[in-house]
């Protein structure tokens, strides 16, 4: 199928960029990294005539620290966030879950800005985000707002992003040093696959007890959500077999999730159960990852 015709935009500063935005506004769609907007173009979906490039903007591409936090540019690109020291040692579920994400080709050109743009529940980066606590910064000519995660997605390829906005920053925390976290994946191949569930946690212990548990899901529910009845059960309990399989239980009683083709809702929510326990029981065994703050580039 031949593509759709576009004429694209390559603003060099980002006050171009939203100065062209401020003009167009839904006329012109962001594009980023493209892999999701090129998905579009070949099927014949993209309903805008004008790109708005910003692989050319240099101060939407970084990585630096601001005390308790780390601050990501939004066209950043996945390889520099997996190469990237501070987000190695400071956040590494993030990494956890990037590493994940499609493919070494995917990943060289897919921006963390672009797979909330897209705002799939699906979408891999964004389990781990609801659980450090991110902020995604909105920009438009003249001002600028930042939003917590859970309250950016709307739905389903849904935002509270206006056209004449662009995501220019997210922010996330650092993790405590010595919790334990794990992003679990489940698709149709290791590759190039879309989740069919997914599971982010942050566990913090003391001698074997829960003093804190995050724990959010992505493509059960029509945006990624917090298992929230499941972290306050785990709160100060004994970490065993008996509290893994009550928090998995809760986890999944907690999923709103649809049947399509890469699976049906009730698979999904046996699967949501699944991959917690086994994943809870790594760390209850010894075998689970720990924040350990070292600077050791570890993609
Ligand atoms: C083969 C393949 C495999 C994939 N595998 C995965 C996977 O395993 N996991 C996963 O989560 N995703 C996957 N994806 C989807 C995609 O790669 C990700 O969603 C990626 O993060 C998109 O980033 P991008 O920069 O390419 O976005 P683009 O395609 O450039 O844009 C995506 C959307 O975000 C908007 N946008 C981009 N940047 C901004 C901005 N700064 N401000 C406002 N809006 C913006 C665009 O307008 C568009 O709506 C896959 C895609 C392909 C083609």
């Amino acid at each position: 199928m031949a593509y759709e015709k576009v004429e694209v935009y390559s603003p060099r500063s980002l006050a171009e960029a939203l100065e062209l935005l401020s003009q167009k506004r839904e006329l012109i769609k962001p594009v980023a990294g493209g892999t999701d907007i090129m998905v579009m173009l070949k099927d014949g979906v993209l309903k805008e005539k004008e790109l708005l490039n910003l692989s050319f903007i240099p101060e939407l591409s970084y990585i630096k620290e601001s005390e308790n936090r780390v601050l990501i540019g939004a066209a950043t690109k996945y390889r520099e966030i997996r190469r990237s020291p501070l987000i190695n040692a400071y956040s590494p579920i993030l990494i956890e879950a990037i590493r994940q994400i499609g493919s070494p080709q995917i990943q060289n050109l897919g921006t963390i800005g672009g797979n909330l743009g897209t705002a799939s529940p699906a979408g891999d980066s964004i389990p781990p985000l609801y659980i450090l606590n991110s902020r995604v910064k909105l920009q438009k000519l003249g001002s600028s707002r930042e939003v917590q995660i859970d309250k950016f997605f709307l739905g389903p390829r849904k935002t509270v992003r206006e056209s004449d906005e662009l995501i220019t920053e997210i922010s996330i925390e650092k993790m405590d040093p010595g919790s334990y976290y794990f992003f679990e994946k489940l698709g149709l191949r290791s590759a190039n696959a879309i989740s069919i569930v997914s599971a982010a946690a942050i566990l913090s212990l003391e001698n074997n007890t829960v003093k804190y548990l995050r724990l959010s899901l992505g493509a059960v529910a029509p945006t990624v959500i917090r298992a929230v009845e499941a972290e306050e059960l785990a709160k100060d309990k004994e970490l065993n077999e008996e509290l893994i399989d009550r928090i998995a239980k809760l986890a999944a009683e907690s999923t709103k999730p649809i049947t399509d083709i890469r699976g049906t809702a009730e698979y999904r929510k046996k699967a949501t159960y699944g991959i917690i326990y086994e994943a809870l029981y790594k760390i209850m065994k010894g075998y689970g990852k720990k924040v350990e703050y070292g600077f050791e580039n570890t993609s």
